[in-house]
């Protein structure tokens, strides 16, 4: 996948960015930028306004201060600030140059640049301006951190302390932790390293978590059954909430301080999970809209019921299925988000495919007071369409097939084989196609806000659900749902 350094090596141009921790009353960013090799009297650069995973605009160019263009020799270029995150640069054909900005910090969020005494993160797509026209372009950064600290990590490959992307996107893929960092000990997943870096991890037994969260990336991984990075790091920013997922790294919230109760551990495990698993559910595994991005409006999709919400449904298979939680634990779990879902009144107006295409203006939990009453969450129904996708497949098949064959189908045919993301009306064939028959029914539950017959596919898997969504096995279950109960929690 990655051009590497033969093909930044060949590139005539350069662009080199170093950026720096700056301390002051509130500390902030320093970014400068080293260009060479491009042709024409102007150039327009430009900062994202979200960045991926994260589906709401930020706004990150209103955080940009004292933004100053120069040519080799020093002299001042002429700039203009150009619509909400463009600033066009004139002069300088052919010439290096060097642009200089402020970045301020916000809050520490995986979506947002934050930085105080003892660390920074910085979410590259909020930090690093690309050349409109010319996101291909390979380019390296530079960290100077704070004085004291000692470590720097992302996801990014690196040689002698220089960061390398071989383009825009990327980068932008790869956040940057650093600070006063604490290393928990690695692990390998067939023979590639997994890392944890943490800011202020909290007390709890690192070698037991790691030992755990090892379980987890081998389940995960196995479901898919190939590992396409080479390696792997979690950036774990501190205390606080929220996680974004990248192609071999996950940001997230983190203290280890909830490990010591049993609800603590399971929400903390499942969170990871997820992060984890994005890695093909969303970044390789994924809708046609999400990449290219729009970098600038946001890339719009339908199908965030199945990015997040299979998602959020695969944390449960994965915990299950690593022996860190029981079948009790996967019913209390799906039935926690059939009741998010069936309490709110919204689910009589917005589908789940609108739920997903609208997330841009109405929150990524939905809206909330009298305006969520139009609205539902993908990450509530999203995960029982997963259920109900599963149960029909290995129903109809047999149990010969199920939504990991939905999966695995998905991965090879779209990411290894044609280099791209899917449609909606793909999915749905691959689905189909898996099962043997039609799913319309499926697909009605999720484009349309047809009333769910639980009972109906619960009983596909050997279960039975009651009117409070309680979920147990049937007494006396066909050797078919005997066969898939097992198989679905094995
Ligand atoms: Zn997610």
């Amino acid at each position: 996948m990655l051009p590497g350094l033969l093909a930044y090596s060949r590139q005539k141009g350069k662009m080199h960015y170093t950026v720096s921790v700056e301390m002051a009353d509130t500390p902030y960013f320093h970014v400068k930028l080293e260009a060479s090799g491009f042709a024409g009297d102007s150039l327009l650069f430009k900062l994202p306004a979200w960045t991926p995973g994260y589906y709401q605009l930020m706004h990150y160019a209103d955080q940009v201060r004292h933004f100053d263009a120069k040519d080799a020799h020093g002299n001042a270029l002429q700039w203009k600030r150009k619509g909400d995150n463009g600033w066009m640069i004139y002069g300088g054909k052919k010439m290096p140059f060097v642009l200089e900005y402020d970045v301020r910090s916000t809050r520490p969020f995986v979506a947002a640049n934050y930085a105080d005494k003892e660390r920074a993160y910085i979410s590259p797509a909020g930090m690093f301006m690309y050349p409109d026209g010319h996101i291909r372009r390979p380019v390296s950064i530079s960290v100077r951190p704070a004085e004291g600290w000692t470590v720097v990590e992302s996801g990014m490959d690196r040689t002698k302390g220089v960061f390398r992307a071989p383009d825009f996107d990327i980068l932008y893929d790869s956040p940057i932790l650093m600070g006063k960092l604490e290393e928990l000990p690695a692990f390998t997943v067939k023979g590639i390293w997994h890392r944890f870096v943490a800011y202020r991890a909290g007390d709890f037994d690192r070698a037991q978590f790691m030992a755990d969260l090892q379980k987890i990336v081998q389940t995960a991984s196995g479901i898919i059954g190939d590992i396409p990075y080479q390696h792997y790091t979690f950036l774990a920013i501190g205390p606080g909430g929220g996680g974004i997922e990248h192609l071999n790294s996950a940001a997230v919230a983190f203290s280890g301080d909830g490990l010591h109760t049993r609800e603590g551990k399971i929400r903390i495990y499942n969170f990871l999970a997820h992060e984890y698993f994005h890695h093909y559910n969303v970044k390789r595994i994924r809708p046609v809209e999400l990449g290219p991005f729009d970098y600038d409006h946001g890339s719009k999709t339908r199908l965030l019921w199945v990015s997040e919400g299979f998602t959020v449904y695969y944390e449960y298979l994965i915990l299950k299925r690593a022996g860190l939680t029981t079948a009790e634990d996967v019913f209390k779990a799906l039935k926690a988000n059939i009741l998010a879902y069936e309490s709110k009144p919204g689910k009589l107006v917005q589908s789940a495919a609108a739920a997903s295409y609208e997330t841009w203006s109405d929150g990524p939990f939905g809206r909330s007071g009298e305006a969520g009453k139009q609205t539902i969450s993908y990450y509530d129904k999203g995960p029982v369409l997963g259920a109900l996708l599963d149960f029909r497949i290995r129903h109809e098949t047999k149990n010969r097939y199920s939504l990991d064959d939905v999966m695995r189908t998905l991965y090879r045919e779209y990411y290894q084989k044609a280099g791209r993301g899917f449609t909606e009306q793909e999915f749905r064939a691959v689905c189909e196609k898996t099962a043997g028959t039609s799913l319309a029914e499926c697909f009605d539950y999720a484009n349309t806000v047809r009333a769910i017959d639980y009972k109906k596919y619960f009983a596909y898997a050997g279960l039975d659900i009651d009117e409070q969504f309680n979920i147990r096995p049937v007494a006396q279950p066909n050797s078919l749902q005997a066969a898939i109960l097992k198989d679905w929690l094995k």
